[in-house]
């Protein structure tokens, strides 16, 4: 048994980047939505929702503030 120092990277998955990210109506252009997304190694988000300026659901994608 060695015993000690523990590292099992039990802490890596823990602190996981996350950033937030505007979800844009792909037709208006309207940033609609927040949402939380993790950086490493996510895909783009590509999502329906529902645009109020065109009160209807259309494709919004990910769009990051900057
Ligand atoms: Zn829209």
């Amino acid at each position: 048994m060695s015993g000690g120092v523990r590292d099992d990277g039990r802490y890596r998955g823990v602190i996981a980047m996350r950033e937030y990210v505007w979800l844009e109506c792909t037709a208006c252009g309207d940033k609609n939505y927040r949402v939380q997304k993790e950086t490493r190694g996510a895909n783009r988000l590509d999502l329906k929702k529902y645009c109020r300026r065109e009160r209807k659901h259309t494709a919004h994608k990910e769009s990051r503030k900057k």
